[in-house]
């Protein structure tokens, strides 16, 4: 079945769609009153974040926007050291999306969230003329604890850079789907609730935290960089990036320090707290594969760069121009 405008009608079929397939996965109590707002506890301090997902295809190896939708609210709401609690969804659907990719979507929400312990308490949907589009908005919700405060500006000399695993497995397997480029790379898609609340429940003294999406790595550590006033330098041969996507780089000339991921995350922390992190990010949920990858050294002068494994040194900056378009 074809999603058509009476889906969009705000009548009875607008009622069924969301009955049956977001209610129905979604299953939440507060969001089975079907309220115009959703009244959920508080906390003393919130994080709030929102991000609109367009990413084609809408199924891919290691997920699908469902599963993006999720994760990428969640980790935003992570990286502030919130634990992520609530989260509403607006669908905007072109006419002629495919039903059964809908309720295949909405499980697969209903099945990451699950996993990441948020719940999914209100939502909407719109319908618009167009080609059988899915587009999704997520808003999510995290509770800060007392004491935490996790910035980009927070990075100081001597502290140590640590990345959770290998460079670039969402971006090849969106570029390797559309451009029928057959290979085994999966999208990383995940959750990162598991390490981030390992780190904290141990103590370790964490400054920064950022999920490694859009812009990639390089991206990520420039704006660390200026916005604490330090330099950051990394060692090539310490940062992961697995041989099939060290392939598809060299074939197609791509940088893996600019590439979208989507369940990677800098951690900076104290250099004293550095292998302890490293264990911890390691026994981790979707950390297994972390390295320490730098340091932050002589503050004041913002930059990134580079030892390359070949013993030079080059300023790595952020991306520019356009990247790769509808990644996530
Ligand atoms: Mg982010």
């Amino acid at each position: 079945m074809k999603i058509t405008m009476a889906h969009g009608s705000g009548g009875q079929e607008t009622s069924r769609l969301i009955d049956e397939i977001f209610a129905r996965a979604f299953n939440d109590p507060v969001l089975s009153r079907m309220e115009d707002a959703a009244v959920v506890p508080g906390a003393g301090r919130l994080a709030l974040t929102t991000d609109s997902f367009v990413v084609d295809p809408l199924f891919f190896p290691g997920g699908d926007i469902g599963r993006l939708c999720i994760c990428g609210t969640v980790n935003d709401l992570l990286m502030s050291g919130a634990t992520p609690r609530y989260l509403t969804c607006g669908f905007i659907l072109e006419q002629g999306a495919d039903i059964e990719d809908l309720q295949k979507i909405a499980r697969s929400m209903a099945d990451t969230a699950h996993e990441a312990g948020i719940a999914i308490v209100a939502g909407d949907t719109k319908v618009v003329e167009g080609k059988g589009n899915v587009y999704i908005n997520t808003a999510g919700v995290g509770f800060v604890p007392d004491g935490i405060d996790i910035s980009a500006a927070n990075c100081r000399e001597g502290d140590a850079v640590l990345l959770s695993g290998n460079l670039g497995d969402h971006h090849a397997t969106i570029l390797s789907t559309r451009m029928n480029i057959k290979n085994d790379i999966k999208s990383d898609c995940a959750p990162l609730g598991d390490m981030v609340h390992n780190l904290l429940a141990a103590n370790i003294k964490v400054r920064s935290l950022r999920d490694v999406t859009r812009g990639g790595l390089a991206t990520v550590l420039n704006e660390f960089a200026r916005a604490s006033h330090c330099c950051i330098e990394l060692n090539e041969a310490d940062i992961p990036v697995s041989v099939e996507v060290q392939s598809l780089c060299a074939i197609l000339g791509l940088d893996p320090y600019t590439m979208g991921n989507e369940g990677k995350m800098i951690a900076v922390v104290a250099q004293e707290d550095a292998e302890s992190a490293l264990h911890i990010l390691r026994h981790s949920k979707y950390g297994e594969n972390a390295y320490i990858v730098g340091a932050v050294t002589h503050e004041k002068n913002a930059s990134v760069l580079l030892h390359t494994a070949l013993g030079g040194t080059r300023v790595l900056s952020g991306l520019t121009g356009e990247g790769l378009p509808r990644i996530c």
